[in-house]
């Protein structure tokens, strides 16, 4: 099936509560133990699922947090979602994952879940999430799901602290060089691990992954695309609601692009003038805008906006010097050449590597 990004996201991530017993140093909602009161009431919560699904597409819709197990009313919003033909998966803490929570998810028709692990150890698990014992949580809550049925993934947030350790997603305390280095890290672990490693928000992966097929001398594998996925999906397949309704292109994108209290957000996420500069390449700038990998990478916006005040400036943390000669023809190459497709529910990389001029 063809996805049209600029008419439907893929994924949608809610916020449902930012109430959750964990304290990371890295956590986007500034968790806090109690719930705010102003976050979605059980009807405002319904209604959304109402307005996901009138999408009317395969709508993957992550509940996150905070830790959506601390909402009460959190498996008959995952029921109502699951009912109108979302995808439904979860993000909880890890410190409300039971045996009896895990049955209830798989009733209401969670597909799955995530749980994090930031280190081997305890001690670098429980130093980034600054709560003892939460190490021991997170296995526990895998092996719940995985004693209850419930499919799960893993995911690392990789800083300074356990770059050495570690494996998953980037954070600005790594140098650009670094960060490079470990993205071709979890390339070359992709290449033969048991399991899918994937990479969220660091967007260059695509940018590498072309590159160390190209120089591996790779064909195409022969499926026909089903969709494209940019590396920063932020407003382009990919939206953000807060606990109290906020859109926005991703969760670290501090840019407001309308609220579900005022707005349906197939109004907000198809017409708001963010989101249309999100999904328009040719705005970026910088490296960015003369990059040949800007269609398939777009670099992350968030970064760009914490270092210049610009979310359309270049991604710092990128270490790829377009070459500012290359005709704009020339740039759009890669963009037609190389996607992303949803294949069995997996994400594959394609390029028509005997396609591309030699001079790119
Ligand atoms: S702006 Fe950055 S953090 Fe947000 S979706 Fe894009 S890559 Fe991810
Ligand atoms: S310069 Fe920008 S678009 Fe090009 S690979 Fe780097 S982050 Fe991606």
């Amino acid at each position: 099936m063809q996805w049209d990004f600029a008419h439907a996201p893929r994924l949608v991530a809610w916020e449902v509560t930012r109430a959750c017993d964990l304290a990371c140093r890295h956590c986007r909602a500034v968790a806090q133990p109690h719930a705010d009161p102003r976050q979605l009431a059980t009807a405002e919560a319904f209604r959304l699922v109402d307005d996901i699904a009138a999408f009317r597409q395969p709508v993957i819709l992550i509940l996150t947090g905070g830790d959506p197990l601390k909402r009460p009313d959190i498996f008959p919003i995952a029921e109502r979602a699951a009912r109108a033909g979302l995808r439904v998966v979860m993000s909880p803490s890890g410190t409300q994952v039971t045996p009896a929570s895990v049955a209830e998810l798989k009733r209401v028709g969670v597909q799955r879940i995530s749980v994090s692990l930031d280190g081997s150890t305890a001690g670098l698990h429980d130093g980034f999430r600054r709560v003892a014992g939460a190490f021991e949580q997170a296995q526990a809550s895998l092996a719940y799901a995985r004693e209850g049925g419930l499919p799960f993934q893993i995911n690392t947030t990789v800083t300074r602290h356990n770059r050495h350790d570690g494996r998953g997603t980037l954070q600005m305390e790594i140098t650009p060089e670094e960060y490079e280095e470990t993205l071709r890290f979890v390339h070359e672990v992709s290449q033969t691990a048991p399991i899918q490693v994937k990479m969220t928000c660091a967007p260059h992966y695509k940018r590498l992954q072309v590159q160390e097929r190209r120089s591996a001398g790779k064909r195409a594998p022969a499926h026909s695309p089903h969709g494209f996925s940019r590396g920063c999906m932020a407003g382009f397949g990919f939206c953000f609601v807060s606990h109290i309704g906020e859109v926005g292109g991703c969760g670290y994108l501090p840019l407001l692009a309308g609220s579900v209290r005022q707005a349906p957000l197939t109004e907000i996420y198809r017409e708001s003038s963010l989101f249309k500069s999100l999904r328009d390449a040719n705005l970026l700038q910088g490296r960015c805008g003369i990059c040949e990998y800007r269609m398939l990478c777009g670099g992350c916006r968030a970064r760009a906006l914490g270092a210049t005040g610009n979310y359309l400036d270049e991604e710092p943390f990128c270490t790829y010097q377009p070459n500012p000669l290359t005709p704009r023809a020339l740039v759009n190459v890669e963009e037609t050449l190389a996607q992303t497709v949803a294949h069995e529910g997996r994400e594959e990389l394609i390029v028509h590597r005997d396609r591309i001029p030699p001079a790119l």
